[in-house]
């Protein structure tokens, strides 16, 4: 079971003020935390106060997961106001990363999922 998880929903619901009147959870257990990166090289919980220094990730797992980030900023931009020059640039800034990321996941494992195609995303 995942506990905490109707707090962190009523946290997401309400206005930041609200929101902050419902704390996290004290400790999700083994295997129940959602991880994010809070700041460089900490990992919180979604859901709990627990923290980690330690990567909670594979690489591969990192690699897609940033992936997705990227991914999902493309989309962002590509839908706002930003002058296409501008959405030019911020494609190719990215650019590099991708091919990193990708390379990181082509040499981990082969045909395991299926990866977003990166073209679709910087292209359209
Ligand atoms: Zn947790």
């Amino acid at each position: 079971m995942q506990p905490y998880r109707f707090r962190s929903w009523l946290r997401a619901q309400l206005p930041q003020a609200a929101a902050e009147q419902i704390p996290k959870g004290k400790d999700c257990g083994q295997g129940h935390h959602e991880w994010y990166l809070s700041e460089d090289r900490l990992w919180g919980c979604y859901h709990c106060v627990q923290t980690t220094k330690e990567s909670p990730w594979s690489s591969i797992q990192w690699a897609r997961l940033r992936m997705r980030a990227i991914y999902t900023d493309l989309a962002f931009m590509a839908a706002s106001d930003l002058p296409p020059g501008e959405f030019h640039e911020i494609r190719l800034g990215y650019r590099h990363e991708l091919d990193q990321l990708e390379h990181v996941v082509s040499s981990s494992v082969a045909g395991q999922g299926s990866l977003p195609d990166p073209e679709l995303a910087l292209t359209s």
